[in-house]
Formats: C-alpha cells, structure tokens, sequence
C-alpha cells in the first residue's frame, strides 16, 4: 500500500521517506523504518479506514462529531478492568474537559458531577489526591485546579482550601530550589510546574510557610532558587530533562519553559537560564519528515501527544524572541513559525483520528483520553498565534507577564479547513484564557494571609 500514489495536493515532503539515511542498521533504525511504513498510507491519504472528507491539499477533515462523543463518553463510567486510572481521576476529569472545550463543547455542564469527584480528593492536609483516601500530589493537584478553573464559578473556587495548600506546597519546597511531586517523593521539573501553576491561578502567598524545612537552608519563597534549578536541567543535547542529569524530554521541556514563563517575562528569564539556540535546535529535531509530527526523545517515535509537550514550546519561545510585548495587540515584528506548522496539521489530521472517535499516538494505536486531550491541544496551538501585551488583568506585578496573554486565529497557510478549527487555552495553564482570569482574579479578592 506504501508504493500507491497519494492523493492530489500532498507535497512529495510528507510521502516519500527521508533522502538521507544512517547506514547503521539498529534496532531504534528498524521501528522507525516500521513506524514510517505504517504513517505513509495515511500521511498519502489512501488508508481504507479514512473516511474523509479530504481537502485539496489532501487533508481529511476533523471527525468533529466522533471526537466530542468520544470525550463525552471518557467523563463516564468505566469497566472493572481501569482501576488502575483510579489514582488519575483529576486528570480523567481534565483531559475530557478540555478536549470538549476545545472542540466548542460546553464543560460547566460537568461542574456538580467535578465536584463530588474532586472533593472526597482533597485532604485537609493540602492537596488532592488521585482520589478518595490517596495523598495528595503536585500532578493530581494541577490537573484538579485546572478542571475548576474550567468548568469555573465560585463554588468550584471555594471547593480549593487554599490556605492548606500553602503549606502542602511549603513542605514540598527543597533547599535545591526545586519541588517534590509528593510528601516523600521524587523531584523534577513536573513538581515546579505544576507549583507555579497552583500559586498563580489561586493567587498564594509566596512566603515559605514558618514550619518549611526549606527555610533550614535560608529559602525564604516557594519560587527561590526554582529558575536555577529549571537551569540545572538543560543536558548536553540542549533539551531539559525530567531532573539535573539525565535524559532531555519533551514533556519535561515544556514543564520548565511554562514555568520559568510563570517566573517571569519569557524574554529576560528565558535566556537568562537556558541556552536558547541550543533548545531551539533540540526542539527543531523532534519534528520528523516525512511523519510530521514531533518525538519526545532523540531516536524515539512520532507520538501525538508531544503536539502539545513539544508543539506548546513553541509560542513561549517564539514569545521569548519576539521581545518585549506591545500595547494590546501582537508584536509588529515576530520571529515567525519555527516549526512546520503544515507537517504538525498533517500528522494529526491524518495520521492521529481513530476511526471510531478519540485521538492516539500514531497509527495502531488506541487511542485514550490523556491522547485525545493532548492532541487537541496541540492542533489548537498550532492554530493560534499567542501572543503578550502589555496589559494584564491581575494587580501583581509578579504575575503579570502570565496573564498578559493574548490569541489570534492564524489564517495564512492553513491546509486544513476552516470548520476543524478548534478553541485557544492559555499557552502557560492549558485551559480557556478567561477561566484563568476569572479564578486568579476571585483568589486575589480573596487574599490568604501568611
Ligand atoms: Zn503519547
């Protein structure tokens, strides 16, 4: 099926294998040469399970209706057989959310069934768990805070004991500058993320609460020290790796740039501590010809769900170059696209649709709520230009450059059609613009005192 002719209005870039090739045969060459033969039919349009329809450039339309049922049903009931997501039930609740949102589904509909989920999730203590009687970690607590922001109102925000999150986050503050995930557990790059995310959208104090063991090593803030660290994490390759030392990952490199963007504007932080032209070389190599889409390793596979872990680098970087942000409205100049926008939409649209509804990794994959979501999200951002502007709408200088963003539908050079384009969130907060707005703003008339 490979050697078919591709449809009509496909340039020979995403049909035909790459002209160069490694003579060194290996077991990482072999399921890349595999994976590309699996790709090619459908990057060639010609698939017999792709229904269409298909547009001149050769693009299959986004199966709309397919997708939205499928999100519909990831916020239902599940067999005996996924008890194992028992410990991820605020990133189910995120991950089906979101996808509805971006597909211009209304979420609030969800906001009572949220909260029943969420509530027995929190511990008085601070945090939620993945669920009832679990501890609470950084990665369940992100992905709970972001559903309230999204299906929103104040009910959702006062559901949070803001207060007892402080001083959870305060215990997990290490004298290094960075964060474990939980109480006892490993630190990484996931843990300062997901903090920074916490502490801007529910307006915390800053403060190390008094009983921090951090403050036996003389921090004195939750964000002392934390760029230094997201420093430390940058490898040899010039990607960022789960923690100081070891492998650059794309899922990683987006957790530290959202971060050191949350830490500060993107222009001065950013290079204050990464090698920028390093990452964007690193990052430029996980976008693979002919497939498309982007890896989250050096040697690994195409995977869809990078389209957003490396395709959500993109804007904070291309924001970082373009400088300081203008007077409401986009930069006059900007450093432009840095990735194939064309070859992303591609791989997405042609090779990452279930026939059945849902989203995967690439094809003979099933596809799962956590690739719905992550997909989605990444054509999302590579159909939006991101911007900041001066104006921002939170009276904290501190967070000011986070909430200063803005979107606009990009609609030059598009080869899908305009009916599959999807919803913008928030390039640092993954979730709709005005839903961060609105829950940082009710946290900071709501100030908690130290
Ligand atoms: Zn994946």
């Amino acid at each position: 099926m490979a050697s078919q002719a591709a449809r009509p209005g496909i340039p020979d870039l995403f049909t035909q294998p790459p002209p160069i090739r490694d003579p060194l045969v290996t077991e990482t060459t072999d399921l890349q040469d595999a994976t590309l033969e699996r790709c090619l039919p459908f990057l060639k349009g010609i698939h017999n399970s792709q229904s269409g329809p298909f547009n001149a450039c050769g693009v299959p339309a986004l199966q709309r209706d397919d997708h939205v049922a499928f999100a519909y049903d990831s916020l239902e009931d599940y067999p005996a057989s996924f008890v194992i997501l028992d410990a991820s039930r605020p990133w189910m609740a995120y991950w089906g959310l979101t996808s509805l949102f971006l597909m211009g589904e209304d979420p609030t509909r969800f906001r009572e069934r949220l909260f029943n989920t969420l509530r027995p999730a929190q511990n008085p203590t601070g945090g939620f768990g993945g669920g009832h009687g679990q501890i609470s970690h950084l990665a369940g607590s992100y992905a709970a805070v972001l559903s309230l922001a999204i299906v929103g109102g104040e009910d959702a925000f006062e559901l949070i004991d803001r207060q007892a999150m402080w001083q959870w986050l305060g215990r997990l503050k290490q004298a290094d500058g960075g964060f474990r995930v939980c109480e006892g557990g490993e630190k990484d790059v996931r843990g300062g993320y997901c903090v920074m995310a916490i502490i801007s959208l529910l307006d915390l104090p800053l403060e190390l609460p008094a009983d921090s063991e951090a403050r036996k090593a003389g921090l004195e803030n939750l964000t002392d020290g934390l760029a230094q660290y997201m420093s430390r994490c940058q490898t040899y390759e010039g990607g960022i790796s789960g923690s100081p030392g070891v492998e650059a990952h794309g899922a990683y490199a987006y957790c530290a740039l959202a971060c050191l963007a949350l830490l500060g504007s993107p222009e001065e932080i950013i290079p204050r501590h990464m090698d920028v032209p390093m990452l964007v070389s690193w990052l430029s190599a996980r976008q693979y010809g002919p497939e498309g889409g982007f890896s989250g390793r050096t040697n690994k596979l195409v995977d869809g769900c990078y389209s957003h872990w490396v395709g959500g680098c993109w804007p904070i970087l291309q924001s970082a170059l373009d400088g300081k942000p203008q007077s409401n409205g986009p930069p006059a100049t900007t450093v432009g696209h840095l990735f194939s926008r064309e070859g992303l939409s591609r791989y997405i649209l042609g090779c990452c649709q279930s026939n059945n509804g849902g989203l995967r990794d690439k094809p003979g994959k099933h596809p799962d709520s956590y690739h719905t979501c992550y997909v989605l999200a990444g054509l999302s951002a590579m159909q939006h230009y991101h911007y900041r502007t001066d104006s921002s709408p939170t009276s904290s200088k501190m967070f000011s450059s986070a909430f200063s963003w803005r979107s606009s539908p990009i609609r030059e050079g598009n080869v899908y059609e305009k009916s599959d384009r999807l919803e913008p969130i928030h390039p640092l907060f993954g979730v709709p613009y005005p839903s961060a707005d609105a829950m940082r703003l009710w946290c900071e008339a709501r100030p908690i005192t130290p």
